[in-house]
């Protein structure tokens, strides 16, 4: 026998393989991915993943009879700050989504999917909101940036790593991942654009918001199991139904506050004709009463707009919820950080001063909450650095510590520029191929 039993792949023309006394063959390409099944499912058990349902498959009953959207709402809460309209409407619509698939097949009805658009600025938690209800459904989950997405007019191989990322996630079962949430980040950055109208192979507009379509309202895909497959043909293909897939996707909409402006001050008859006043800075309030119209105005085709009938607006963190953020989700940064030095022997102790600087500071980087780890990085990079060598007990993070920790690392950096410029100025002089003097080339 020449042939691998799981694949089929002809073996006589090369590959590695195994061969049992029987002569039973199988390919490498086979082996290594029943390995990494193995390795999911071990650890699966390990971590409890897929707990609440059954022997690692979703029990959709269960997450029904488990959750009410009351309850998922209480669950998000613990881990997403704010965002209080966000999480109730995202909260109703993914117990309908689990509802209806719970009862699919016993009922002649016909839905729609309740896929969720999420309008909001960076850093405001439309990642943490997908992820979070995920983790707290115990449904796989994978997140697919688009704008790495660029094949128009089909399901291209970006959007195969998307779904390979759910099928992984779904320990490479495709019923289970078929029942799971994908999170599309950056969906505003494939609106049409007037500019590319007439080109056939539109990589940044429309084509791929057909494809998006045909992913979203239900596409059987051939995924293969490597990401970045090279060979289709030596490849393994699994077929995923997206069908009932959840769909999130998520964008800033930088722009959108101004086609909303300009419509409802035409609809109250307010200015007509004239232009909304200039603003440097996105006005996130009005992102609540965005409309269908305002997104196709925006650049989205009417079916993509429809496909995505739940639509959100998040609203832009301030000084409060950065406060809050830090201090109280079940996974909060200061508990992460005070958690890591504990375990050095040293505690941890934040001044209120302390904590408002660092907020200070993260609010001026302008990228939403996100900003707030990245001080953390920086501020206690040092100490921590070396609290296994001297010994410390306590570390008390004060508006001082925060000022002088920063500045600290600035001067290090600038340090660290100067010795750098330095050392290529030498090394540019050593390359410089010694230079006769003027006098001796006229001589
Ligand atoms: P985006 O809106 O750009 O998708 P993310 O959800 O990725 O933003 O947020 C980045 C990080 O900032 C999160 O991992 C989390 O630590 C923090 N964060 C953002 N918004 C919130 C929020 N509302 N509540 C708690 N943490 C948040």
């Amino acid at each position: 026998m020449s042939y691998c039993v799981f694949c089929g792949k002809d073996l006589r023309r090369g590959g590695d393989f195994v061969k049992n006394t029987d002569g039973v063959i199988l390919c490498k390409t086979c082996v290594s991915t029943a390995n990494d099944i193995f390795i999911r499912k071990n650890a699966s058990i390990r971590n409890g993943v897929q707990a609440g349902s059954k022997e690692g498959k979703v029990d959709l009953h269960q997450i029904v009879k488990e959750y009410s959207p009351r309850k998922i709402y209480d669950a998000l809460s613990e881990y997403v700050i704010g965002q209080e309209t966000a999480k109730k409407v995202i909260s109703l619509a993914v117990y309908n989504h689990y509802k209806i698939l719970s009862m699919i097949d016993d009922t002649d009805v016909e839905f729609e999917k309740s896929n969720i658009l999420l309008m909001g600025p960076t850093g405001s938690g439309k990642t943490l909101l997908a992820r979070t209800l995920s983790k707290i459904l115990k449904v796989p989950f994978a997140i697919g940036d688009c704008t790495s997405f660029t094949e128009a007019g089909y399901v291209g191989d970006d959007v195969e790593n998307v779904l390979l990322s759910l099928l992984i996630d779904a320990n490479y079962e495709a019923e289970e991942a078929q029942k799971g949430i994908i999170y599309l980040d950056e969906i505003d950055k494939k609106t049409k654009t007037s500019s590319n109208v007439s080109i056939s192979r539109d990589v940044s507009g429309e084509g791929v918001q057909q494809a998006f379509l045909k992913l979203i309202e239900g596409t059987v895909a051939n995924v293969p199991l490597t990401a970045g497959r090279k060979n289709p043909m030596s490849q393994q293909m699994v077929k995923l139904d997206t069908r009932h897939v959840l769909f999130i996707c998520g964008g800033a909409f930088i722009g959108l506050e101004k086609i909303i402006e300009k419509r409802t001050r035409q609809n109250m008859g307010i200015g007509f004709g004239t232009d909304p006043q200039p603003r440097h800075k996105a006005d996130y309030s009005l992102f609540h009463q965005a409309e269908s119209e305002d997104l196709m105005e925006y650049g989205f085709i009417p079916e993509f707009v429809g496909r995505l009938p739940v639509k959100v607006a998040l609203n832009g963190l301030g000084k409060e919820e950065f406060i809050r953020i830090l201090k109280e989700p079940r996974n909060a940064i200061i508990r992460q950080y005070a958690k890591l030095c504990e375990m050095d022997g040293c505690e941890l102790v934040f001044t209120d001063d302390g904590i408002e600087k660092v907020v200070d500071v993260a609010l001026e980087r302008k990228t939403g909450a996100r900003g707030l780890r990245a001080v953390f990085e920086r501020i206690l990079r040092n100490d921590m650095f070396m609290l296994r060598e001297n010994d410390r007990k306590e570390i008390i993070v004060s508006g001082d510590y925060v000022e002088k920790q920063l500045q600290m690392q600035e001067e290090d950096f600038k340090k660290e520029l100067e010795e750098l410029s330095a050392r290529n100025e030498i090394e540019t002089k050593e390359e410089l191929p010694a230079q006769e003097s003027p006098a001796e080339m006229i001589a």
